[in-house]
């Protein structure tokens, strides 16, 4: 089994473990490395995010049990860099860049707090129209290599996170996989590594990972290539379901 997790939240962003727990399960379930990715200072929502004070001192702790575990684990310090965020990422080892809002007029719309978000948000700026907001969406994402240069595209279909409770668009829609076909081609250019991620499967909002099948084929047909994560929020779901998703990935060695 694949033993490299790099998407691992903690309590000093919205997770539920401390570093040294994760840490701990980490070694006990034989990961050879793995990465944390504290939630970037968002600005504009500060609910779920690290505060600037909280960023410095996972900076250091993170490090310091790098340091500490060298000689059972891997510690990469890493960080899951918003797409509004605005704060530097040079001196983390790697950075996941992902959207998790829209800005729609002076507004910072999450994508993926709640459906009934989504379809409000639909309906005050695009008349209602949900493939209209999710093109916004999906150029927003394509721009995350050209903004933070990004090597890890996070959950590149986000929007899709409440579809299995509340359909709110048909994903086999012209639009829509045109949205999403546009992005990953355009995301392409620059070879980033592409997540799957079991996190939304872990907290009991999907059966899949992220992103669909369809986007896998696709990414895969055209020279993609993929990360496995867990986006953990706590300790014991650090691999979640690797072992189902490993086939997707060919090269079991990541160079970051
Ligand atoms: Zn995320
Ligand atoms: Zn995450």
């Amino acid at each position: 089994m694949i033993k490299i997790d790099l998407h691992i939240h903690s309590t000093y962003c919205d997770g539920k473990s401390t570093l040294r727990e994760s840490v701990d399960s980490a070694i006990e379930k034989g990961f050879a490395t793995i990465g944390f990715s504290g939630h970037s200072y968002t600005f504009f929502d500060e609910s779920y995010c690290m505060s600037l004070e909280d960023t410095e001192r996972y900076f250091t702790e993170a490090s310091w049990l790098g340091r500490r575990f060298k000689k059972k684990l891997t510690v990469l310090v890493g960080i899951e860099q918003d797409y509004y965020s605005d704060q530097p990422i040079d001196r983390y080892d790697y950075a996941i860049c992902s959207v998790h809002y829209l800005k729609l007029g002076e507004e910072y719309i999450p994508v993926d707090e709640s459906a009934e978000i989504l379809k409000s948000a639909a309906e005050k700026y695009f008349d209602g129209d949900m493939y209209a907001l999710c093109e916004r969406y999906y150029e927003t994402v394509s721009d995350l290599t050209n903004k933070w240069n990004a090597r890890i595209i996070g959950h590149i279909d986000l929007i899709t996170k409440f579809q299995e409770q509340e359909k709110l668009f048909d994903e086999d829609n012209p639009r829509y996989v045109a949205a999403w076909k546009k992005c990953v081609d355009k995301l392409l250019e620059t070879q980033p590594l592409f997540e799957i991620n079991t996190g939304a499967i872990s907290r009991g909002y999907r059966t899949t990972p992220y992103p669909s099948k369809e986007i896998i084929d696709y990414i895969r047909e055209n020279g993609g290539t993929f990360i496995l994560s867990s986006d953990s929020h706590s300790a014991e779901t650090i691999g979640f379901k690797f072992d189902e998703y490993e086939q997707y990935i060919e090269d079991k060695t990541v160079q970051i």
